[in-house]
């Protein structure tokens, strides 16, 4: 890939306007097939979950999956989408080795789903409407294997494996429309729009949405259209040519594909060079994109009527029985718990960024506070986790640990400073905030006689810093404090060591 060119970001952005189309594929999590009664279990060995209907035998006949268009109808809702009263299914003719059928059945004219929209939440809190036109029904094509050749891919392979457990598995397709205006934010908002999206799914509980696993799969198109000073005259420049970078399988490279796509693109039109309409692959090793299939002539797949499904009428009653049983999608979640917590702007974002609300939430549920449960997830768990590189919820401390360590405080029998030494137990694997207390020994010492044993004789070993004091220099005593409290191991309450120092001296 040295012979691209890529211009600055900044460049590109001052003369062109990023325009994005996003496709992801949904891997439903039904027990069975989109149009057979085969299982769905991932893993199995190959070609072991296949019968005459997925695999395209002569004269097997489908039958549409009802949990399926159940989970499509409830993913357009969410997505605000209009779900249509009839909707049909087509076939999708071309060949390759995966499609055993050489047609995949999916919908076309009319999809289940329609003109609907996801507001996604950036970074800094604003939020960005992404427009969707469709999500529509289909199978998925089996797996191909290349085996033999350096990059995974056919070129170099030395065979080919296919494995035919993934050749009718129920997908749902959701397509944006265009995506415009988001400038130098493009590459942020294609993110945060399949974690958006993502996040929705998993609420729904319709897919396990495992990136990695392919069971949610993102293309994104990305075309570069001129500014023009006149906002009016604007709409009417016709899109560039688009890329389509296919099956980018992480959030962090979808936003990375495309700004690498913005600047390779960005540095052909300034030099008066063309943009080749092509799919790309996405290569995480450079974190760059490599061209695949040329687009140059939209193909024909010769889509037609499936003759052997009836179109699928889901009744209006049915509808808004589904529509009445959606669960709080997580951005409404979000801000009634915000709400609830009494939590800035800023502290909710913090909370979100961490992957730390479902923490807070179950901490609070285990009698903690918000305030207390946020401090100490977003403080010294987030200093550990980041630390071990690890998530927030991997850490093996529970959101009851933490509700126990805040109660401990409450109760004055621990300090914060101890409550870091008995968490530090706690992700030793020592046993519960109670046990590493007793363990470790780290009650606080709130036995006065003990304490003034020890402030005198810190007092004894500092006899000019207790002259200080006597003679009015209060700020003087921290030196004590600091002994008292290093004679204590820390499990004395700083405060009450001052009072007993201040008392003493002044008797
Ligand atoms: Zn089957
Ligand atoms: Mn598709």
């Amino acid at each position: 890939m040295s012979d691209v060119t890529l211009a600055r970001f900044d460049d590109v952005l001052e003369s062109f306007d990023p325009v994005m189309g996003i496709e992801v594929h949904v891997e439903l999590n039904t027990r069975t097939k989109m149009f057979c009664g085969c299982a769905t279990t991932f893993g199995a060995p190959p070609n072991t979950q296949v019968c005459p209907v997925c695999i395209g035998l002569p004269g097997a006949m489908p039958a549409v999956n009802h949990k399926a268009v159940e989970s499509a109808i409830r993913l357009g809702l969410a997505l605000h989408c209009r779900i249509a009263e009839r909707c049909t299914f087509a076939r999708k003719n071309y060949f390759y080795p995966d499609l055993s059928k050489d047609y995949q059945i999916s919908q076309y004219e009319d999809p289940i789903d329609q003109d609907g929209y996801l507001d996604v939440e950036l970074e800094d809190g604003t939020v960005f409407r992404v427009l969707i036109e469709r999500a529509h029904m289909e199978e998925d094509a089996a797996k191909n294997t290349h085996v033999g050749g350096a990059t995974g891919r056919i070129q170099g392979a030395d065979y080919t494996l296919v494995d035919y457990n993934r050749g009718g598995m129920p997908l749902i397709e959701i397509v944006t429309k265009p995506i415009e205006g988001a400038g130098a934010r493009a590459p942020e908002v294609a993110r945060a729009y399949v974690a958006a999206l993502r996040e929705v799914v998993l609420a729904l509980g319709i897919s396990d949405a495992r990136m990695e696993q392919g069971s949610l799969r993102a293309d994104v198109n990305l075309s570069l259209r001129p500014k023009v000073p006149d906002a009016a005259a604007q709409a009417k420049v016709p899109f560039g040519k688009r890329s389509e970078t296919k099956n980018v399988n992480s959030l962090r490279a979808i936003e990375k594909a495309v700004r690498y796509e913005i600047r390779r693109q960005g540095a052909l039109l300034s030099a008066g060079q063309l943009v080749t309409q092509e799919t790309r692959h996405w290569h995480e090793d450079t974190e760059s994109t490599s061209p695949g299939r040329s687009k140059e002539q939209a193909e024909d797949y010769r889509y037609f009527p499936e003759p052997d499904l009836l179109p699928i009428e889901p009744a209006k009653a049915w509808v808004e029985e589904l529509r009445a049983t959606l669960p709080e999608l997580p951005s409404v979640k979000r801000a009634r718990l915000k709400a609830e917590w009494a939590f800035t702007d800023r502290e909710m974002l913090a909370a979100v960024n961490a992957g730390a609300v479902d923490l807070i939430e179950a901490t609070v549920a285990a009698g903690a506070s918000p305030a207390g449960a946020r401090k100490w997830w977003l403080g010294e768990l987030a200093r550990v986790a980041n630390e071990r590189e690890v998530e927030l919820a991997d850490l093996p401390v529970s959101p009851a640990d933490v509700a126990a360590v805040e109660a401990l405080i409450g109760e004055g029998r621990i300090t914060d400073k101890l409550a870091r030494q008995v968490l530090a137990g706690v992700l030793a694997g020592e046993g519960t905030p109670a046990e590493v207390v007793a363990a470790r020994g780290l009650a606080v010492v709130s036995d006065d006689a003990a304490l003034l044993e020890a402030v005198d004789a810190a007092l004894a070993a500092q006899p000019d810093v207790a002259a200080a004091i006597k003679a009015g220099r209060v700020q003087a005593a921290g030196a004590i404090v600091g002994a008292v409290m290093k004679a204590t191991r820390g499990q004395a309450d700083a405060a009450r060591v001052r009072e007993l120092i201040l008392q003493r001296v002044s008797e």
